[in-house]
């Protein structure tokens, strides 16, 4: 399980990794790197989530372990020459695939995925561990997460070591696990409602 804690603060990140849990998830890179910065001897690994701009990959290959939202040949060159710079290990990379066409919330569409992949693969400074989706909204997640797996088990085909199925958020985990989630991004199930603007509401 990685901790989504957008929106919540670096002391939230601290209060988790005390009760155990060392993956948290970032999907705004001005808001991570602050949190990341401020909680460097803490033990935990950084997932960056969200939409990324190639001009922010100097700043994300710094403090993040993984990077889910890989959907485009520039973000991966951008990434693998930033990581190159700035990295003494090669960064872990998910290829996002777009299940939903009409929404626009990034990832390349399934099609594409293997092509993407083998981008990635021939880069020595980013290493392929394996897919994330988020499944579209007000769709059946199962029809959703069927499909990643199809995809899963494809790029499995060309790359054995590309295991991770990242898929599944508060509302739709069980359904990705039933269909081989390796990991699932939990945020308000976790830490409370969200609320747009300033501050979130407790559960
Ligand atoms: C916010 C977010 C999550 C967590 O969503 P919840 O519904 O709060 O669990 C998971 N994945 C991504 C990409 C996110 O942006």
């Amino acid at each position: 399980m990685i901790a989504v804690t957008k929106t919540w603060p670096a002391s939230d990140v601290a209060e988790l990794a005390a009760l155990g849990v060392h993956d948290v998830a970032e999907n705004k890179d001005q808001e991570a790197r602050a949190k990341a910065s401020s909680l460097e001897s803490l033990d935990v690994r950084w997932h960056f989530v969200g939409q990324l701009q190639r001009n922010k990959a100097r700043s994300v290959v710094r403090y993040a372990d993984v990077v889910h939202s890989v959907d485009r040949p520039e973000l991966v060159t951008a990434l693998a020459k930033a990581a190159a710079q700035h990295r003494d290990a090669p960064l872990d990379v998910l290829v996002q695939v777009d299940l939903d066409s009409a929404a626009g919330r990034g990832g390349v569409a399934p099609a594409g995925v293997l092509a993407l992949a083998a981008e990635v693969a021939a880069s020595d400074t980013l290493r392929l561990v394996g897919l994330m989706a988020v499944a579209p909204l007000g769709g059946d997640p199962d029809h959703a997460f069927a499909r990643l797996a199809d995809v899963s088990r494809a790029l499995r085909g060309e790359h054995a070591d590309a295991t991770w199925i990242s898929a599944g958020m508060s509302g739709d985990l069980e359904s990705a696990v039933r269909h081989g989630a390796t990991h699932v991004r939990v945020g308000s199930a976790l830490l409370g409602k969200r609320v747009s603007g300033h501050g979130s509401v407790r559960p």
